[in-house]
């Protein structure tokens, strides 16, 4: 997962945003929203900040209809959906960019909120909904090493996985990681199965390359191999992960 929280003071923000708020009188469109996508990539380094896929045009799964590629979409956090949070459609505050399979086969219109907590439907803004705990992380507000670790491990069927776990065992914050790895299949990934065959077998060997990619690195690490670490941090590029700074900060289970 890739930390964001730079975005909204990123140099470029307000020029978008001035840029996305022309492009429409009364009601945005896929075509407004869609002006954020490439600042958004540039802090993820063109990648889906959930499961951290390439976007760039190189990652591609199958479908029923042949081969899909795996491209940036912009998901409406609080759901825009006339039952949930309609006057946040237009809300910038409101837009991060995902995969196609995080944004629409996983997340949908899905956000579980903590507790019995209702809903805030009235506001207009997000930056105006304090009290509501959602258990779906957004990685522009929040800090991920607080709620995850990061696990090597093997799948039910013994594919080799890097997978997130809570970093807590009860709480808000446990709840909070607990639901968003459920919700996204990013740990459990062979028991919480996504229905369609092609996008569970797409994010298996997602977790699979991750496991592939940062193994070595995270070994060298524990083993106080410093140099030999980043190295291999170097050779592979693997600073443009957000799973990275889990690697370096030890906050991670061989
Ligand atoms: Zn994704």
């Amino acid at each position: 997962m890739i930390d964001m929280r730079g975005l909204h003071k990123h140099p470029y923000y307000p020029y978008i945003l001035s840029e996305f708020k022309e492009s429409f009188s009364n009601d945005c469109t896929h075509n407004s929203w869609s002006k954020f996508k490439k600042l958004h990539l540039s802090i993820t380094h063109n990648r889906c900040p959930i499961c951290e896929c390439k976007l760039d045009g190189s990652v591609t799964r199958e479908t029923n209809n042949g081969l899909m590629e795996m491209n940036a979409t912009i998901d409406h956090f609080r759901p825009k959906d006339i039952t949930l949070y309609p006057l946040l459609k237009c809300d910038d505050k409101n837009y991060l960019v995902m995969c196609k399979d995080c944004n629409e086969a996983y997340k949908g219109n899905k956000f579980p909120l903590f507790g019995d907590q209702i809903r805030d439907i009235t506001s207009n803004s997000t930056t105006n909904i304090t009290t509501e705990q959602p258990l779906i992380i957004n990685p522009i507000y929040d800090d991920l090493l607080e709620l995850f670790i990061l696990v090597f491990t093997s799948s039910l069927s013994g594919k080799k996985v890097l997978e997130l776990k809570p970093k807590y065992e009860d709480g808000y914050l446990y709840e909070k990681a607990k639901e968003t790895i459920k919700l996204f299949s990013l740990g459990n990934c062979e028991v919480d199965v996504h229905e369609n065959d092609n996008i569970q077998n797409c994010r298996i060997n997602l977790l699979h390359h991750h496991y592939s990619k940062f193994h070595e690195c995270a070994k060298a690490f524990k083993l106080g191999q410093i140099k030999k670490a980043l190295s291999i941090q170097k050779r592979y590029n693997l600073k443009n992960y957000g799973f990275y700074i889990f690697i370096q900060k030890k906050q991670f289970k061989l």
